[in-house]
This record gives structure tokens, C-alpha cells and sequence, in this order.
């Protein structure tokens, strides 16, 4: 029977989102220096239904930039049965209209949000049958087919939402199938530098740490109980191998929500990477407070070419207010200049992140963040806007002051929309317009002539920000 069904796992057309990320789902073109990720999440369930005998596919109609028509059509003459969107906070209430075209189609929805509210989101999104609101990759280990039975999954019953208990027994992470990079066109997913094709390589998932505004943490507790999901430096390396032999793929995200948390095992990886002698090069994530000089000379001599540390911001207040580190701020401070100056020192780029507008912000707060954004001289940088999650700590206490999941107006108790736009200008122009930021460009553009499109796309995306926010 099992081989009768034909499932899609699809990311629509109703919007570019980082929808493969669980714990941060923002708007692609909110990034300055990434484009679409590889959806590792779609990949992960595909690869698990075709383990069970189904016939499975993954279809990023987002990141192909198709039209609407053009997905209706194609998952109508495939004759797909079961439909499951990849859905994000910001997307879900298209995603659900667009699930209400598809005909003659049983229409799941995974989204990591789905966790909280779940009977609300099952009566409102009346044109998703079945909503998966606990780990994809527990809930698709468990699936048999029958969405009804299934754990994790809700769905409408009468006028009432019937929630499946989730399965909350830990698995083996090393023992679940690579995600189906097959049906994939692995070709769309590229490194913005230099065009080269790209892909996500997931290490492990959950984190130790409490910051407030991130959805991480949330997971890792109710998923997996607060325990790290960590896969063995055998088994990324093996995914990594198949990728470089069958997909031909030599640049990858080793995904983590905290990629350097565990030094033991970032070692381990970085010795396997340079036994196997593939010349592969890769992205990391990391925070300030988990990685030493010695750490970033190893991560360098395997191939890693830049690392993303979530620096969140310069001010002191903010900084506690957010639970980002036990460290002293001046000590954190100090330590994000002498990690990035190093970093430089062993040819990695960093690529830093920042948060400025929480609510309690004065305009005080947010130049201490530019100030340090400066200061750190990175390479890349990216100014996002708190984005209330429900289930963190800053989703409670902002109370009802922002309870919506995303919006373009920010505005916090004591800067207006208007300032706030103007601070957001600043911020860019600090860390975009330097010196180190100019010549690296150009060096970049003489090391890869290919890459001067790339970099006038960026050029321009960043002109039209400095203007308008959409
Ligand atoms: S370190 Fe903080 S921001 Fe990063 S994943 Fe963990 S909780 Fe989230």
C-alpha cells in the first residue's frame, strides 16, 4: 500500500524565507550576505518517508522563484497524494490559502511555531488537514502512513483540534538517513561569493545556552529534553563524502545552533576533514564565548572559510536583559574583538550578527551596538529586529506590547519608527562603508572576477535598504 502514496514536501511560493531554520525563519531578503538555504528540514523528511517504501520528493518552489500557477500545476499532473508545506511564522496564513487551491490533495504543514498554540493554529489554518508541531525528524521516524495515529501531528476533529501526544524518546541521531539531496536541485543553493554550489550539513541540533529572544533553546527542551542531539564526526563526514562524490559539491553549512559548543568534537571533525584530503571549504556557526585562537587555527587549516557568531549587541543592559553569556559584559566585549582579530589572523571571514530594536532600546543602546559593530571590524554583517517568538522568554516578557511574529515597523518603548529607521541607517553604514570593507570587497572581486555580479547584487540590495525597509 505504502507505495501508492505520493508525498511532496514543498516549500510554496508565498514568500522567501529561511524555512529550513527552526529557530530563526527570517525574510531572505532581510539578509545581506546569504541567500536561500539548502531546506534542510524538507530534505530530512523526504529522505525518511523514502525510507519507509514511500515515493518522496522535495520541491523549493520558493527558492526557485515560481510562480503559484506553475506549482498548482505541476503537484496536480504528479498526482501527489499527501502534500506537507514547510511553513514559517511569517508565511502561514499564505501558506494555508495557497493549501486551500490544491485539489483532491491531503495538505500537512510543518512549522517549528506550531509547537505553541497548536489548536489555534489547527482551527484557523482549516486548509491544512494535518499539522506536525513536534521535531520533523521524531514525528517522520514514527510515521506510518496513517496521519490520524501519527505523534506530533494535530489535526481538526469536528469543531475541535485532536493533538497526538509526541513521542518524546530520544533517537540516534548517526542512524537517520543523509536528507534526500536527490530530488533536490542542489545547483539553486550557492555561496553568494562566489556562486558555487552550496549545501547544509546538520552537526547537531539543540543548544545549551538561554538567550531569550531565540527559539533554540525552546526546542532543545521540549524536543529532546534539554540533551544536545550531536551526530558522530564519522557520520558528517561520510554525508560530507557523499556529497562531494555524488553531487559534486565542495562548499557546505555545517549547521548547528552552536556549531563550536563542543571543542572535543569540532577537533575530531577538523582532523577527519583534513585526513580525507578533499578540498572542500565550509561555513560555521559559532558564539564568541565557545571558541579559542587555537579552535579557529584548526577550523582554518580544515577549510573554513567564514564563521557566524551571533555577537546580538554592544549594550551592556542589553546584553544581560537578553541572557546572552555569563560573561562580564566588558569581558564578552573584549573577547568578540579578540576572536574576530583572530580570525583574521588565520584567514577566516566573520560574519557577524547584531539585534538592535528590543523594546526596552533607548537610542543609547542602539549606538553602543553600532559602536561595537565597528569596533569588531568584520566582514560581513547582518542588523536584524528582535523577532518575538512565542515560547521564548522575550515573547512573555514584551507581553501584549509585540505579539506579532514579524513586522517591517520597528519601534521600541523609547525610539519611534521614524528614529529607528534612521539608527538602522547608521548601523549599516558603519559596518558596510569602512575601509577593510571596501578593499576586501575589491579584493574579493580580483581573486573572482565571477563574483563582481554578485557583489554589485549586494551593492545594490544594500543601496535600496539604506533607502527604504520594506
Ligand atoms: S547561543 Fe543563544 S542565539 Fe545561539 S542558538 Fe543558542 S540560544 Fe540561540
Amino acid at each position: 500500500m505504502a507505495n501508492k502514496r505520493k508525498f511532496w514536501v514543498v516549500l510554496p511560493p508565498t514568500g522567501a524565507f529561511q524555512r529550513g531554520e527552526d529557530r530563526c525563519q527570517v525574510p531572505v531578503k532581510e539578509m545581506m550576505a546569504t541567500t536561500f538555504r539548502m531546506p534542510i528540514n524538507a530534505a530530512y523528511i523526504s529522505a525518511l518517508l523514502k525510507k519507509k517504501g514511500f515515493d518522496a520528493e522535495v520541491k523549493d518552489y520558493a527558492a526557485e522563484k515560481a510562480d503559484e500557477n506553475r506549482a498548482l500545476d505541476e503537484i496536480s499532473k504528479a498526482k501527489v497524494t499527501d502534500l506537507i508545506i514547510i511553513t514559517s511564522p511569517f508565511s502561514v496564513e499564505k501558506d494555508n490559502a495557497f493549501a486551500g487551491k490544491v485539489k483532491d490533495v491531503t495538505v500537512a504543514a510543518y512549522g517549528a511555531q506550531f509547537l505553541f498554540s497548536t489548536e489555534k493554529y489547527v482551527l484557523e489554518n482549516v486548509n491544512f488537514d494535518f499539522v506536525v508541531f513536534f521535531d520533523y525528524i521524531r514525528v517522520f521516524l514514527d510515521f506510518d502512513g496513517r496521519w490520524e495515529k501519527c505523534p506530533g501531528v494535530a489535526y481538526r476533529s469536528g469543531k475541535k483540534a485532536a493533538v497526538n501526544k509526541p513521542n518524546r524518546a530520544l533517537y540516534d541521531f548517526n542512524a537517520v538517513p543523509f536528507p534526500d539531496r536527490d530530488s533536490l536541485k542542489n545547483e539553486i543553493y550557492t555561496d553568494p561569493r562566489d556562486n558555487e554550489m552550496i549545501t547544509t550539513v546538520q552537526a547537531s541540533v539543540g543548544c545549551a545556552f538561554r538567550c531569550k529572544f531565540c527559539l533554540a533553546p525552546v526546542l532543545t527542551r521540549e524536543w529532546h529534553g534539554s540533551r544536545i542531539m550531536c551526530r558522530s564526526a564519522e557520520s558528517i563526514m561520510a554525508e560530507i563524502r557523499e556529497c562531494y562524490e555524488r553531487h559534486k559539491i565542495k562548499k557546505f553549512f555545517l549547521r548547528a545552533d552552536t556549531f563550536t559548543m563542543n571543542k572535543k568534537n569540532v577537533l575530531e571533525l577538523c582532523r577527519m576533514i583534513k585526513e580525507s584530503g578533499l578540498p572542500i571549504k565550509y561555513v560555521a556557526n559559532s558564539r564568541v564565548d565557545t571558541v579559542d585562537c587555537d579552535m579557529v587555527k584548526e577550523l582554518s587549516e580544515s577549510g573554513c572559510e567564514v564563521i557566524a557568531f551571533g555577537i546580538e549587541t554592544g549594550s551592556a543592559k542589553s546584553l544581560k536583559r537578553i541572557g546572552k553569556t555569563m560573561m562580564r559584559p566588558e569581558e564578552y566585549f573584549k573577547k568578540a574583538e579578540d576572536i574576530v582579530r583572530c580570525c583574521r589572523r588565520y584567514g577566516i571571514k566573520s560574519y557577524l550578527f547584531f539585534i538592535i530594536g528590543f523594546f526596552w532600546e533607548t537610542k543609547d543602546d542602539i549606538m553602543e551596538t553600532i559602536r561595537l559593530a565597528k569596533r569588531l571590524n568584520g566582514d560581513y554583517y547582518e542588523f536584524h529586529s528582535p523577532v518575538y517568538y512565542e515560547g521564548t522568554g522575550l515573547f512573555e516578557e514584551a507581553g501584549q506590547r509585540m505579539k506579532s511574529t514579524h513586522t517591517s515597523k520597528v519601534s521600541t518603548d523609547f525610539v519611534s519608527e521614524e528614529e529607528f529607521e534612521k539608527l538602522y541607517r547608521k548601523a549599516v553604514m558603519a559596518s558596510y562603508f569602512r575601509p577593510r570593507m571596501i578593499l576586501g570587497v575589491l579584493g574579493e572581486i580580483v581573486k573572482r572576477p565571477g563574483s563582481v555580479k554578485n557583489y554589485f547584487e549586494y551593492g545594490w540590495k544594500l543601496a535600496k535598504r539604506m533607502v527604504k525597509r520594506e
